[in-house]
């Protein structure tokens, strides 16, 4: 009797032991070997499809050359997007430089966040717009107000810098035309949306936003409403005073 009842309990012990290890082991598996990705938003299916996008762990990673879908003087004469600049600046002076393709790689917040500390745009892309294209803060280079660069956008309000990036600093014409001037117009490194300059029937400007140049409010994309920003034809144009969010990375 005392060797079969040392034989249970040897077994028993030998059971739980083997249990233990085999649950410690499932933990450790899930714990370091899986990245658990989060869900894309569907709001993201409105890019275009020359825009790559995934996600990795809580950010959304979009690749982009950065060519818009549209034409432009900027364009080498021989390309079938090139257009002769047809806007309606009676001042508008072509740069000189001309449109390269990029290798961009946005990766930015799926779910955004308020940052306890704002920090401020960068000079280049600073965001990215549903057609690829990068959005560019209120400031030329050497943070100089845009005053003379304007003058160079062209008739879908974009231009490219030195190394060819062609960006927007304002409303892109080319997706409110086609959209509507209420449309999502893409989002910021912070992960919040940006979006055209009508709200309801009307056309807002800066003094109706805050001083990052954006709201909380519905929009079509989100019916419990989200902080966003808006593109208004006054400056600062995009963006405000920095990020509401915390920015995620731009490689270019
Ligand atoms: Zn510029
Ligand atoms: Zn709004």
């Amino acid at each position: 009797m005392t060797g079969m009842k040392q034989f249970i309990f040897a077994t028993t012990s030998l059971l739980i032991a083997s249990a233990t290890l085999f649950l410690s082991c499932k933990k450790d598996t899930a714990g370091a070997g899986t990245t658990s990705n989060a869900t894309l938003p569907d709001v993201f299916k409105k890019f275009n499809t020359t825009v790559t996008i995934s996600v990795e762990g809580n950010y959304v990673v979009l690749k982009s050359t950065g060519i818009p879908d549209h034409k432009s003087p900027y364009f080498a004469t021989t390309n079938a997007q090139y257009e002769a600049y047809n806007g309606t600046n009676p001042n508008y002076a072509k740069n000189p430089n001309s449109i390269q393709s990029q290798s961009y790689v946005f990766k930015i917040p799926v779910s955004p966040v308020k940052a306890s500390a704002s920090t401020t745009t960068p000079l280049g892309p600073m965001g990215i717009s549903i057609n690829g294209v990068p959005l560019f803060n209120q400031y030329a280079a050497g943070n100089a107000p845009l005053t003379n660069e304007v003058n160079s956008f062209d008739q879908y309000n974009g231009h490219p810098q030195q190394t060819g990036q062609y960006h927007y600093h304002v409303e892109p014409l080319f997706i409110t035309q086609q959209k509507g001037r209420n449309a999502l117009i893409g989002f910021l490194l912070d992960g919040y949306p940006v979006y055209g300059p009508m709200e309801n029937g009307s056309i807002l400007t800066t003094s109706q936003l805050d001083g990052y140049h954006g709201h909380f409010a519905v929009t079509a994309d989100y019916p419990n409403g989200i902080y966003h920003y808006h593109i208004t034809a006054d400056a600062p144009y995009i963006n405000g005073n920095g990020f509401y969010g915390t920015p995620g990375t731009v490689t270019q």
